[in-house]
């Protein structure tokens, strides 16, 4: 099994003031500090990139920047919207692309989604991109499906040079801020099979290096066991990425979690 580092992002959504986000910032730079093993990234709102990006001392910080999201156009009549060039000035580094709340909220297609993908893969960024079911679809039995479509919708025309670039977040949307989590087993289930289909869409030494994280209410509490299946390598974390020691509590289960080790037959 190719040896793949664990990532754990937060994903700051849309809260937090200015002085509060920078505290958080700051904190979180303070518990990552010369940490290794972990790829950490948080993702602050648009406003407050710049001033994470002063408190994180990009070229010296173990912390990733990231944006929730972008438009994937170089320049324009696009109100309202961020060019990746925009967020690399910032010192953005990595991207959330086709997040829950921007499909199933705000009503983002799959095609933009997948030129969303495209766009920050071609610009070098770290995509992380997010793939899960609602309630209803898993109740149809429809989980395996749904990621397996919005896997290739997404993916499918992409170039990949760098497999580090490409993070998957499996994200059951009925996860999401509700306090429920997938049990281990039935994620690591939907990872494995994600991880199947990546092999189909790429090849399966791609498939194998490819991070895929898992995102729905996790918390210290359920972060080891969750991280400790054989396909699940970190997390995307929402409501737990507001506090501070939550977060570097759930960096540091990724960080120590032993995962099983032989190949994943794909
Ligand atoms: P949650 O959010 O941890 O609050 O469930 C996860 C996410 O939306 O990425």
């Amino acid at each position: 099994m190719a040896f793949r580092q664990p990532y754990v992002g937060g994903n700051w959504k849309m809260n937090l003031n200015r002085q509060r986000a920078t505290e958080l910032c700051r904190a979180v730079a303070e518990s990552e500090h010369q940490q290794s093993g972990v790829d950490v990234a948080i993702f602050p709102a648009f406003v407050h990139l710049d001033a994470a990006g002063a408190t994180l001392d990009l070229a010296k910080s173990d912390v990733a920047l990231g944006a929730q999201d972008f438009y994937p156009a170089p320049d324009g009549a696009f109100t309202g919207e961020m060019s990746i060039a925009m967020l690399k000035d910032l010192g953005v580094q990595t991207v959330l692309v086709g997040h829950s709340e921007r499909r199933h909220v705000i009503g983002e297609p799959d095609d933009l989604i997948a030129k969303k993908t495209a766009a920050a893969l071609n610009a070098g960024l770290t995509c992380v991109l997010c793939v899960g079911e609602t309630l209803e679809q898993r109740q149809a039995g429809d989980t395996d499906q749904i990621n397996e479509s919005q896997l290739r919708s997404a993916l499918t025309d992409c170039q990949l040079t760098d497999t580090a670039k490409l993070v998957v977040a499996y994200e059951p949307v009925w996860a999401i801020g509700t306090g429920k989590t997938a049990t281990p087993a039935d994620a690591q289930t939907a990872h494995h099979k994600i991880r199947s289909v990546l092999a189909d869409i790429f090849d399966s030494s791609t498939a194998g290096a490819i991070r895929v994280i898992y995102g729905g209410s996790v918390k210290p509490a359920n972060a080891v066991e969750l991280f400790s299946q054989s396909d699940i390598d970190g997390g995307l974390i929402g409501g737990a990425a507001l506090d501070p020691s939550s977060f570097s509590d759930i960096s540091n289960a990724a960080r120590n979690a032993v995962r099983p080790q032989g190949a994943t037959q794909l």
